[in-house]
């Protein structure tokens, strides 16, 4: 059995220890995984992860407990320095914690003591699942729907009990008939070798309950508790939390965000909320005009080419017609004409996206004479959307000739797209499109 010195007295940070056990030779493939006599590192457990640290000077990357052993696994030789070269049961080692995590282990440990025991006693929830993460920890309290309200209300209790600064006892029990005289929030899961931990006083504690973790020796040092989050989860409520250290850098995280949100509306903590809504409402209206200007784009696009072989305009033109009044024939979708030959029209719309293309080559699909084909030409994008109505085979077309000039794409006889990743590739295929139907004629 390793002593463990934790136990003792929390707050230790160094110590010589006597090695019992080398187990690796120090490799990348085989690391140093020492057993000492006595130990400082907490081993991962109980929902804590473990301590990590040196021993002398080589950092310990695992702490990890079997049946009483505590074995330090350390880094390779390519950490070590060259004054070590090996370590032999009997040596005397140096080790050091990495006091800044474990003392952020116990403030966040105590947290969760503190905030479990709460929810107890005001609500007779039991924890029943714990999860210690880099940035929160989770309980899983067996009551179902637990509120916001409820939620803050225990906050605000674990908070006190945090300031009111009680002491935070460790009572070690060989059997557990005298363990279980003691208020315990939880049955005892264990015959032998109990430690129970009590937040404040034994009589009426704000927690107690078995635990092996490492917790500071009064309530005031958690410093802080804030729950985040609530989640039903498998008929309990799961509550999303964090204490101490980490939960003040969420603070002071979530205040760097606040105040920049603040300077970006030109608001304050009190109206940043109301200039947000405000802000999504001016969106909204913006994104629905933009949808109605695209639209009436789209349509006269679609016009306008069909307009040039003197087919009659599409229903969705007449419509927009009728309601503006305005033509159908204008080419107002920012268009610069390139082509029209008798069987081949190229448009290049430099504002539109493929969407926008694709929804003028639905509105020409049923409009288009045999034997035409329409090339629309996206340059904010570099991709051709192509749409005949019988006498080319679109897709082919793609299939066969994008690919030489570094394209990709395809579709079927009515309809394909090609997407070319430079400007050049895509005029080198319109330019081939355009070379092949002129010789056409
Ligand atoms: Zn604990």
């Amino acid at each position: 059995m390793t002593k463990k010195l934790y136990q003792k007295d929390v707050y230790q940070k160094e110590h010589t220890s006597i090695i019992l056990e080398v187990i690796g030779d120090g490799s990348q493939e085989n690391p140093w995984i020492l057993v000492l006599d006595e130990t400082i590192f907490f081993p991962t457990g109980g929902g804590q992860p473990c301590d990590l640290g040196t021993i002398s000077e080589i950092p310990v990357l695992e702490v990890t407990e079997k049946e009483g052993i505590v074995y330090h696994r350390l880094g390779s030789t390519d950490t070590t320095p060259s004054s070590i070269l090996e370590f032999k049961t009997g040596d005397k080692v140096f080790c050091q914690l990495d006091w800044e995590r474990r003392f952020a282990h116990m403030q966040r440990h105590c947290g969760e003591h503190i905030l479990s025991g709460i929810f107890f006693r005001e609500l007779g929830g039991v924890n029943r699942g714990f999860h210690m993460g880099a940035d929160y920890m989770t309980i899983d309290i067996d009551v179902p729907g637990i509120t916001k309200e409820q939620a803050e209300q225990i906050e605000t209790i674990t908070n006190e009990v945090i300031w009111s600064n009680v002491p935070v006892t460790t009572r070690y029990f060989e059997d557990r008939s005298e363990a279980e005289r003691l208020p315990l929030r939880k049955a005892l899961a264990i015959d032998e070798d109990i430690s129970i931990v009590c937040v404040g006083d034994e009589n009426n504690p704000a927690d107690c309950v078995a635990c092996c973790g490492t917790h500071p020796s009064t309530s005031g040092q958690v410093g802080l508790v804030k729950i985040f989050k609530l989640e039903n989860y498998k008929g309990m409520t799961r509550v999303y939390f964090n204490a101490g250290k980490g939960a003040f850098s969420d603070y002071q995280k979530k205040h760097r965000i606040l105040s920049e949100l603040n300077s970006k509306y030109s608001a304050d903590d009190k109206d940043l909320l109301e200039k947000i809504k405000a802000q999504d409402e001016k969106n909204k209206e913006v994104r629905q005009e933009l949808y109605q200007l695209k639209n009436s784009v789209i349509t006269k696009a679609a016009d306008e080419i069909l307009d040039s072989f003197g087919v009659p305009e599409t229903k969705a033109a007449v419509v927009n017609k009728k309601s503006s009044g305005t033509s159908s024939s204008s080419s107002e979708a920012s268009t610069s004409l390139i082509h029209t030959s008798d069987c081949l029209i190229i448009r290049e719309y430099p504002y539109l996206n493929v969407n926008d293309l694709l929804a003028i080559s639905k509105l020409l699909a049923a409009e288009l004479k045999t034997g035409i084909l329409a090339a629309m030409i996206s340059t904010r994008e570099n991709l051709v959307i192509l749409a005949s109505s019988g006498g080319h085979d679109c897709g082919k077309l793609v299939k066969d000739n994008a690919p030489v000039w570094n394209g990709k794409g395809g579709g079927n006889a009515g309809g394909a797209r090609a997407m070319f990743s430079s400007r050049e590739d895509l005029e080198c295929f319109v330019t081939f499109i355009r070379q092949a139907y002129q010789s056409r004629k």
